[in-house]
């Protein structure tokens, strides 16, 4: 379950605190448009209340950092990050059914992340990008690394 049904701005959600935009924003050193565009860009997926207000956790930041290392000293664009996160194997990791990755439209030559699809058989049927393992291991940089065979340079 990913939207909490409580408008009064919890400071925790499943025993995580959770940050503000503008709190995220003070701590990194960004601005809160940055945060929109790294979300409009499909690089991060916020956790959201149900006034629709984005709300982040420790290891949403730390993939922030991550996205801001590649941007400002690895020189990746947006695409090229994109292009990164398309290779996860997500109908392994869900795992999908042969149906459902006959159909899915982030295949294995796609060049965006499965959660940047509006039309993937798994969010016809309502799950959600958010708690989902594969944009779980998203958040897990260190598991990202190795699962990309990526040298991220987040450390
Ligand atoms: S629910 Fe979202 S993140 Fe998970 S496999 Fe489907 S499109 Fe990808």
């Amino acid at each position: 379950m990913a939207a909490i049904h409580n408008d009064e701005q919890p400071k925790y959600f499943s025993g995580e605190k959770l940050y503000t935009p503008h709190e995220v924003s003070l701590f990194l050193g960004l601005s809160v448009e940055s945060l929109r565009l790294y979300e409009r860009e499909g690089l991060i997926v916020p956790l959201k209340l149900e006034s629709g207000h984005r709300r982040f956790t420790e290891e949403d930041i730390e993939w922030i950092t991550c996205i801001q290392r590649q941007i400002h000293e690895n020189k990746l664009n947006f695409a090229g990050i994109r292009y990164l996160l398309a290779m996860l194997p997500c109908h392994e990791m869900k795992p999908c059914c042969l149906e459902d990755q006959m159909n899915c439209p982030a295949g294995d030559k796609s060049c965006r992340p499965c959660w940047n699809f509006e039309n993937t058989p798994c969010r016809q049927k309502g799950e959600n990008c958010r708690t989902c393992v594969v944009y779980q291991q998203v958040l897990n940089v260190e598991n990202l690394k190795q699962i990309l065979q990526v040298k991220f340079k987040c450390d």
